[in-house]
C-alpha cells in the first residue's frame, strides 16, 4: 500500500509519498510560491532530485506537476497513478466535532469549513489542498488527520478558560492545543521505548521548533497542552510571543495606535526570542550570538528555557510525577545547549542528564540521554508527523 502524505499551506504544498509495508519514504518534495511568480517544485527520490521552476497558479496545478513529477519514468517513483491507494492530508483544527482522524466525505468537509474561522492562517490553505486532491483524484479515497485531535482527551478543567460559559459554548473559545500528530508520534514512541505498555506511563513531551509546544502525557493520553485557542499560546517561541497579560494588548494598542489585529500580527511576529534578542528567531544564530557575547540573546535563551522548564513542572503536577522527559523538533532534537539548561537543576523530580550523551550529534534515531542514577528517563525522539498521517490513513482505510 502507497500513501501520499499532503501538506497544504497558503502558497505552499508538501508531500511524502510512503510505501506503508515498510514505512519508507519513496518521494518527497514540496511545491513554494503557488500562485506568486517564480512557483518551483522540488521533487526528491531516493535515486534522484529534480527542480521544476513552472507557474503554477492554483493548488491543483501544483498537485497536478506533483503527480506529474511522482510518475515521471525518469525522476518519478511509481508507474502510475493507480499505484497511490490513498491521500492523507494535514489538517490544522478538528474544532469540537472530531477527536480523531477521518475518511474524508462531504459532510466531514462541511464541519471543516465551519471550523476555518479556528485558524485563519492555516485551515482555507488545508482546504485548498483538499479540494485540489478531491478534484484531480476523485476515484481515490481520502483522510484527513488534525493537528488538534490528540488533545481532545483533556479533561474540561484543562481546556476551558475561565471566561463565561455561555462565551465558551456560543464561540467555542477553549484551548484546543496544536503540534497534535508529533506529541502522540513522540509519546507512542517514548511508550514502546520504556517498553510497558501505555497503562501508568506519565510523559511530558517538548515539541521545540519554529513553534514550541510541551504536553503532558498519562496513560497515553494527552491531559494538557500549552498550546491555547490558537499557537500564539505556551511559551515564548520564535517569534511568537506565547502566554502574555491579556491587559498588555490595550496597553500597546494605545501606546503604539495599534488595531487588535496589528496586537496579535505584532504578538505572532515581532515578539519570542527574535523579539527579545534582536538577533534572530532561529536558535541556531542565538546560541552563536550568546556565545559571543550578545546579552540579550542570552536573555532570550534564559526566557525561553525557564518558561519550558516552568511548563515541565506544572505538567508533573498534574500528573503527580514523570517517567519520561521527551523533547523533539528542530530545537529538541538538535540543540543540546537548551537540553541541558532546561535539565538542569531538576534534581528534585529525578531528572538528570548525561552530559557526554547529551551534546553528541543527532542521528535521526531515538537517542537516550538519561544519566545513570536518573529516576526519569530523557529521551530525544525526532519526530515524524507524515508518518502519523499515513498510519492513520491506512488504519482508516482499513477499518
Ligand atoms: P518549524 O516549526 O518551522 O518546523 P523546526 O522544527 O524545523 O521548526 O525547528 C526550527 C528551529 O530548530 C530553529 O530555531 C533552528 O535554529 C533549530 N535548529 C537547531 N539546530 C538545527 C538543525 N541542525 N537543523 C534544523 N533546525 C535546527
Amino acid at each position: 500500500m502507497k500513501i501520499l502524505v499532503v501538506n497544504a499551506g497558503s502558497s505552499s504544498l508538501k508531500y511524502q509519498l510512503i510505501d506503508m509495508e515498510t514505512e519508507k519514504v519513496i518521494a518527497k518534495g514540496g511545491v513554494e510560491r503557488i500562485g506568486i511568480r517564480g512557483s518551483l517544485l522540488k521533487h526528491k527520490t531516493e535515486k534522484s532530485e529534480k527542480i521544476i521552476e513552472q507557474d503554477m497558479p492554483n493548488h491543483k496545478v501544483a498537485l497536478k506537476f506533483v503527480l506529474d513529477a511522482l510518475v515521471n519514468p525518469e525522476y518519478g517513483a511509481i508507474r502510475s497513478m493507480n499505484e497511490i491507494d490513498a491521500v492523507g492530508h494535514r489538517m490544522v483544527h478538528s474544532g469540537e466535532d472530531f477527536n480523531q482522524s477521518v475518511l474524508l466525505t462531504d459532510e466531514v468537509m462541511e464541519k471543516c469549513r465551519n471550523n476555518a474561522e479556528l485558524a485563519p492562517l492555516h485551515m482555507p490553505a488545508n482546504i485548498l489542498g483538499v479540494e485540489a486532491c478531491k478534484e484531480v483524484m476523485p476515484d481515490t479515497p481520502m483522510a484527513l488527520v488534525f493537528d488538534t485531535a490528540f488533545h481532545s482527551t483533556m479533561p474540561a478543567y484543562a481546556y476551558m478558560y475561565a471566561i463565561d460559559y455561555d462565551d465558551y459554548k456560543s464561540y467555542k473559545i477553549r484551548r484546543y492545543g496544536f503540534h497534535g500528530t508529533s506529541h502522540k508520534y513522540v509519546s507512542q514512541e517514548a511508550i514502546k521505548y520504556l517498553g510497558r505498555g501505555a497503562e501508568n506511563t506519565k510523559i511530558v513531551t517538548c515539541h521545540l521548533g519554529g513553534g514550541s509546544s510541551i504536553s503532558a502525557v498519562k496513560d497515553g493520553k494527552c491531559i494538557d497542552t500549552s498550546m491555547g485557542f490558537t499557537p500564539l499560546a505556551g511559551v515564548p517561541m520564535g517569534t511568537r510571543s506565547g502566554d502574555i497579560d491579556p491587559a498588555v494588548l490595550e496597553y500597546l494598542a494605545a501606546k503604539k495606535g495599534y488595531t487588535i489585529l496589528d496586537c496579535v500580527n505584532y504578538l505572532n511576529k515581532n515578539c519570542g526570542v527574535a523579539g527579545i534578542s534582536g538577533v534572530s528567531s532561529d536558535f541556531r544564530d542565538l546560541t552563536k550570538a550568546a556565545d559571543e557575547g550578545n546579552e540579550r540573546a542570552k536573555l532570550a535563551l534564559d526566557v525561553f528555557v525557564y518558561n519550558v522548564k516552568k511548563y515541565i513542572g506544572s505538567y508533573i503536577a498534574a500528573m503527580d510525577g514523570i517517567d519520561c522527559l521527551v523533547f523533539t523538533a528542530g530545537i529538541g532534537e538538535n540543540t543540546w545547549l537548551v537540553r541541558k539548561a532546561i535539565c538542569e537543576n531538576m534534581d528534585c523530580f529525578g531528572i538528570q542528564i548525561d552530559e557526554s550523551l547529551n551534546e553528541k550529534k543527532n542521528d535521526g534515531t531515538i537517542h537516550d540521554i538519561t544519566a545513570r542514577g536518573s529516576k526519569v528517563r530523557v529521551l530525544i525522539i525526532p519526530t515524524n508527523e507524515e508518518l502519523v498521517i499515513a498510519r492513520e490513513t491506512k488504519e482508516l482505510l482499513q477499518a
